[in-house]
């Protein structure tokens, strides 16, 4: 069986883990603040946290944001439900605009009409997705944010190892805290860093590092520092109403040993990129094909045929197993029932009709891929 992605565990890996098992702590341990040093020295930003997954990732920032029921946050139609969710968790109200139909981003002419089509502080913040492993160009969206007076939560989960380069030729990380308040990764298996489940926060602001810090645990703190009076050694403070989103150590020490391989899988997924846009360039009926592109950190490979149910069904009979990222949020019964309708987001539907998601993981073979490559020239009969 090929699936659309999978996680690469070694036996480094393992051996990680096991001794992390075999230490005083399952939880909060030394291996959290190990992989969040790790993690924040990779990316390129002060300050990192490790939770319990990317979801609870999103929602610490939205609450470290202070969203609430008068919050109305704009995101990607075309994305995980999830980075629109984190809204709804705090009662804030989501609003979408459309993708650029050739990078499938968040269209950053979209995001700036609808900002212009309500009064000055209508919209609190933005969350742009690099989705698929393509980086958003954040130094535009910062502009547009700090007109408006909205803050930017970058979901990076895509892209861990993908950049793109600023108006002076800077190289800038995704998830490097440089233009965004807050970004986020996940480190579910089929992510390029698998934790299992896991996530991150990555920001270079101290303030709100401290107050994820205190959310991800229960809002307690036991930082004598920020405590109201100290009763003895036992003594905590819970201050604010926070959640249990920790990470376990063992967890963390896979992490933290995933990242040493998180280079060599950016090189071999770029590999692979190359190998499918080479196999598919000159064959008409494959569209959404736009070369390989640098700093792209290839999530996700993917391609747009008009028989995409077709085609994924026949891959299916041969035991590959693509995938669609993703259905547009907006058309998801929930956000429907929200006053959501199809029709409104023409680039997004459309993108969503011929989508489809090929294996892409660091340990597909050159054999597999040739033989997804047979499998999806066959069908389309060229
Ligand atoms: C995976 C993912 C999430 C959620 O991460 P989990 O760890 O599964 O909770 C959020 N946003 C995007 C774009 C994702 O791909």
């Amino acid at each position: 069986m090929i699936p659309y992605g999978r996680q690469h565990i070694t036996d480094e890996d393992i051996k990680a883990v096991v001794e992390a098992l075999k230490s005083d702590f399952l939880t909060q341990g030394p291996e959290i603040a190990k992989f969040e040093k790790a993690f924040a020295e990779y990316i390129g930003c002060k300050y990192a946290v490790a939770v319990s997954n990317g979801t609870a990732a999103l929602h610490l920032c939205t609450m470290a944001l202070g969203v609430d029921k008068n919050s109305k946050v704009i995101t990607s139609p075309i994305t995980f439900a999830a980075s629109a969710n984190c809204v709804r968790y705090c009662d804030g109200e989501v609003y979408f605009a459309d993708i650029d139909p050739k990078t499938y981003l968040l269209d950053i002419n979209k995001v700036r009409s609808l900002l212009e089509s309500k009064p000055k502080d209508y919209f609190q913040g933005i969350i742009p997705v690099d989705f698929a492993g393509n980086a958003v160009n954040l130094e535009e969206f910062r502009k547009l944010a700090d007109e408006f007076g909205c803050w930017i939560i970058e979901d990076a989960c895509h892209a861990p190892g993908g950049y793109f380069n600023d108006s002076k030729g800077v190289k800038q990380n995704c998830g490097n805290g440089r233009f965004a308040e807050l970004a986020i990764f996940s480190f579910h298996p089929v992510k390029h860093i698998a934790c299992g489940e896991g996530g991150m926060v990555t920001t270079n602001d101290e303030s709100l590092y401290n107050k994820l810090i205190k959310l991800r645990t229960h809002g307690i703190t036991k930082d004598p520092n920020l405590m109201h009076k100290n009763d003895g050694g036992w003594y905590y403070e819970m201050q604010e109403l926070g959640y249990n989103y920790r990470i376990t150590d063992f967890q963390a020490a896979l992490g933290t040993s995933q990242l040493k391989k998180a280079d060599a899988g950016l090189i071999k997924r770029k590999e692979i990129a190359q190998i499918y846009f080479d196999a598919f360039k000159n064959n008409k009926k494959i569209k959404g094909q736009s070369g390989v592109v640098e700093g792209h950190a290839y999530h996700l490979y993917i391609i747009e045929v008009d028989q995409r149910k077709e085609l994924y069904d026949h891959l299916r009979s041969k035991n590959i197993f693509c995938q669609v990222h993703y259905i547009p949020v907006h058309t998801l019964p929930y956000y429907e029932n929200l006053g959501w309708k199809q029709g409104v987001f023409k680039h997004a539907e459309n993108y969503y009709k011929g989508c489809l998601s090929l294996p892409m993981y660091p340990t597909l073979t050159k054999e597999e891929q040739s033989f997804v490559i047979e499998q999806i020239n066959n069908f389309l009969n060229v």
